[in-house]
């Protein structure tokens, strides 16, 4: 960490949970679109969520997303594998591409059901026995990592890459009566109960191999905030309880990461507009402003749990966390040593991301400004922290020393960034 004239230089930050929507869906965001935004964000890493259209729960289509993104990312990204619990023959295969798995616990694929726990021993099973071959033997980019010296190593590297799932009240305890068995690594996304933590709390002082991460927005929203933001407050898990998100600040110290789950829809989507609303086909994020005030203008007239019944979970998240937590910095709520530990450390232990000391980025810890969607990079163009006076701005970006993001400009064309490989050791679990 290093601070001169006002201007912070932090190592580019890490989101291990997000979903580019790339391939299937990319009017909601691509791979091009989803990378800026994190660059203007202070991430130069994110790594991607396998719930696509189609998900990506075969080798084959793991390496149509690989093809597809090589072309657009301006950041680096790395992917994690999906899994109901019907395709272990993949793992295999796929283990020597991915960062981690995925597993969908609430999901029901024909007589397969996640919630019998055989099973999910079945898949911890055989995603631990499974070992990548060599990082170095799978150049997957014309990038720094395809050097010619590097030789195939002979030996699988002893690498247990780590098993993702959903906090999710009873899901937790069963995860974790499965790792006490099955020790290895798991981690528990989007935690936004003071109920779940306490349980992995309890499972990390019997020193089980587990980390967990919080959203910006469990952080710094509550229930109370879906009155005003209605449809766009709607999140899985849902907004929790001003206790619980006591809870979670107060217990800072137990929680590994901080992911942004930045899970863009369009307004349309998220307000069942569509007929009503000037939408541009070439465009879908011009006219947002005016279907905004069209939103809050139809607010009184739409009964609000019917709308939000309806309405796809997720907001977006890379291009506001850090600003939130600069904020929090800024009102002795946190330290830029917390934002150090849970954007970049605890996120390249876990997940094997190499540290670079010419990728950083430049902040101007002093510039106030307002967050607004009609200058965010994410396609889907609206934030539910659109309005939120903020402290710290991300002003440069560099990436293995190449400056390439600089004052709300993105300065590299597409397919700049690298695709991550797996490359995550035992041992690393053992330092968080
Ligand atoms: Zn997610």
């Amino acid at each position: 960490m290093l601070i001169r004239n006002f201007m912070l230089t932090l190592p580019g930050l890490i989101d291990p949970h997000v979903h580019l929507r790339d391939p299937g869906q990319t009017h909601k965001e691509d791979f091009y679109t989803g990378t800026a935004a994190a660059l203007a964000g202070g991430y130069t890493t994110i790594i991607d969520m396998p719930n696509n259209k189609i998900p990506i729960a075969t080798f084959a289509r793991l390496n149509e997303k690989i093809a597809i993104a090589k072309k657009k990312i301006v950041c680096d990204v790395g992917f994690y594998f999906g899994s109901v619990g019907d395709n272990l023959e993949e793992f295999k295969k796929a283990k020597n591409k991915v960062i981690g798995i995925k597993l969908y616990l609430n999901e029901t694929t024909g007589n397969l059901k996640m919630t019998d726990l055989n099973l999910l021993e079945k898949i911890f099973t055989a995603w631990s026995s499974t070992k990548i071959i060599s990082s170095q033997s799978m150049p997957l980019h014309s990038g720094i990592l395809s050097t010619k010296k590097s030789k195939p190593l002979k030996k699988p590297l002893k690498s247990k890459l780590p098993i993702l799932v959903h906090a999710e009240e009873k899901r937790v305890e069963d995860v974790i009566s499965v790792v006490r068995k099955i020790k290895i690594h798991t981690h528990f996304c989007h935690v936004s109960t003071a109920y779940d933590l306490k349980q992995i709390i309890k499972a990390k002082e019997d020193n089980l191999p587990i980390s967990c991460g919080v959203t910006p927005h469990h952080l710094f929203l509550t229930e109370k905030d879906v009155e005003t933001l209605g449809p766009f407050g709607k999140m899985k898990p849902p907004l929790a309880t001003k206790k619980d998100q006591e809870f979670l600040w107060k217990n800072l110290k137990y929680i590994d990461v901080i992911e942004s789950d930045h899970a863009p829809h369009t307004v349309e989507e998220k307000t069942h507009k569509k007929d009503n609303l000037t939408i541009s086909q070439h465009n879908p994020v011009a006219n947002v402003n005016e279907r905004l005030n069209y939103l809050s203008l139809e607010k009184s007239q739409t009964a609000p749990d019917k709308t939000i019944d309806k309405t796809p979970f997720g907001v977006p998240g890379l291009e506001t966390t850090l600003p939130l937590l600069l904020t929090a910095v800024s009102e002795k709520r946190l330290k830029i040593e917390d934002i150090i530990r849970l954007c970049y450390k605890n996120p390249s232990k876990i997940f094997g991301i190499k540290a670079d000391p010419q990728t950083k980025i430049e902040i101007d810890i002093h510039q106030s400004y307002i967050i607004n969607h009609k200058s965010l990079f994410t396609k889907c163009g609206w934030s539910p922290f659109d309005g939120w006076r903020v402290k710290g701005k991300v002003k440069s970006v560099f990436v293995r020393g190449t400056k390439v993001f600089d004052n709300g400009r993105i300065l590299v064309k597409p397919g700049f960034g690298i695709i991550l490989q797996p490359n995550r050791q035992d041992s690393d679990r053992d330092r968080i």
